[in-house]
């Protein structure tokens, strides 16, 4: 785990913190510092989030140097994360099965389930996860460190119910959220550890698996899937293009952009730079005097005539949205993307949700704080002896 390191990349590479609530928080989801309010989900001593423009971002145990990062607070982390994850989605492509030698049915489109069970004992093993879909259970394991053992494997045949294991071990500890939900429930690899329909086969003639542990994907919406993974990983690893995240870090913002929401791939820019555009102009109206509405139509229009949408998934007939939607969970149409964004403002106290359905406006407090970290720039600092008038010089800054 100490591999690697650069002057980009942290020595402690925890991405996972564990909220007072107990649940498990990416660092994408926290404000900045110890504002993040989270312990380590490891060794539980509390964590300060590092958001920076220098590493990527991660958690650091607070009042410790990186250096006594404790082992293994990732390792425990990602696998939180990937239970709760899953629960959450009740989504997962299973393993290929084998049929009469040749290859297997393709099941790139993930299952889908009613419901998830964390951590309930199941004879004498208890499975990360359960998922139930109609009256069927499948066992869901995942390998961070260590394979499930054969003598577990064995007790999990004695039950007669399906299972899987899906190796996290490879994953990049920097990886973002979008790229651990893919990697998770898409695309690390998985096996069956049992599955009673090809063990009651006989022997070189598995059967195929029961009609509904099998989905097809259609070829069009099979190259849209791929199209728009390659989207998410050019976005993910594309450089600020735009002054807006730097114009949004000096007013003290840094933490409403680069805001991880499904829906990345259907941009031409990453998360801070779309984020910092919507948000700029309605900061800049707002303290002009003007209204501070921030709409999803208005958005999407303003990222529109920026570029910054990517015209595939900005037009996409109703069935494919619903078929990429259902394909993979980090997909959403440009506009849910742009109002989760917005919702996650609100939970911020950045934003407030107005009455209207997919409108918000910038908070009271927000667009105060914003004024004064405007003026100390500017360095007027003999307007802060009197009450701040609405900022007018708007195109200054
Ligand atoms: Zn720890």
């Amino acid at each position: 785990m100490q591999a690697g390191v650069t002057a980009h990349h942290p020595p402690e590479s925890l991405l996972f913190g564990e909220r007072a609530d107990g649940t498990i928080a990416h660092i994408s989801d926290v404000p900045s510092g110890i504002a993040c309010g989270c312990r380590c989900p490891s060794c539980h001593r509390p964590l300060v989030a590092r958001k920076g423009d220098q590493m990527v971002h991660h958690f650091a145990h607070h009042g410790a140097g990186d250096e006594h990062a404790c082992q293994s607070g990732p390792e425990t982390a990602l696998h939180r994360f990937a239970k709760e994850l899953l629960a959450s989605r009740l989504a997962l492509v299973l393993p290929p099965l084998q049929i009469l030698g040749e290859t297997q049915l393709s099941m790139r489109e993930p299952y889908r389930f009613d419901a998830a069970v964390l951590e309930r004992r199941m004879g004498a093993i208890i499975p990360d996860v359960i998922l139930r879909r109609a009256n069927r259970d499948l066992m869901v394991e995942f390998c961070v460190a260590h394979a499930c053992p054969a003598n577990k494997i064995a007790k999990i045949e004695q039950l007669g119910i399906a299972a899987v294991e899906i190796d996290l071990s490879e994953l990049a500890h920097r990886a973002s959220r979008q790229e651990l939900e893919d990697a998770i429930l898409i695309q690390s690899p998985r096996r069956w550890l049992h599955n009673p329909k090809i063990a009651r086969a006989p022997s070189g003639e598995l059967q195929p698996a029961p009609a509904r542990f099998v989905t097809r994907v259609d070829p069009s919406i099979a190259a849209l899937q791929r199209a728009y993974l390659s989207a998410c990983r050019e976005v993910q690893t594309m450089r600020v293009r735009s002054l807006g995240p730097s114009r949004i870090a000096a007013d003290g913002l840094a933490h409403a952009i680069r805001v991880e929401v499904a829906g990345l791939g259907c941009f031409t820019v990453g998360p801070a730079d779309w984020q910092a555009a919507i948000l700029v102009s309605a900061l800049d109206r707002a303290l002009a005097g003007r209204s501070g509405l921030v709409s999803t139509k208005a958005a999407l229009q303003q990222l529109r005539e920026r570029d910054q949408l990517r015209t595939r998934f900005s037009r996409l007939s109703a069935a494919e949205a619903a078929a990429l939607r259902s394909a993979l969970p980090t997909f959403a149409l440009p506009k849910a993307a742009i109002a989760d964004w917005a919702m996650a403002l609100s939970r911020q106290g950045i934003l407030v949700p107005s009455s209207a359905r997919d409108q918000w406006v910038i908070r009271r407090e927000t667009l105060q704080l914003v004024r004064e970290a405007r003026q100390r720039h500017a360095g007027s600092v003999k307007v802060a002896a009197s009450a701040p008038e609405p900022f007018k010089s708007r195109g200054r800054f």
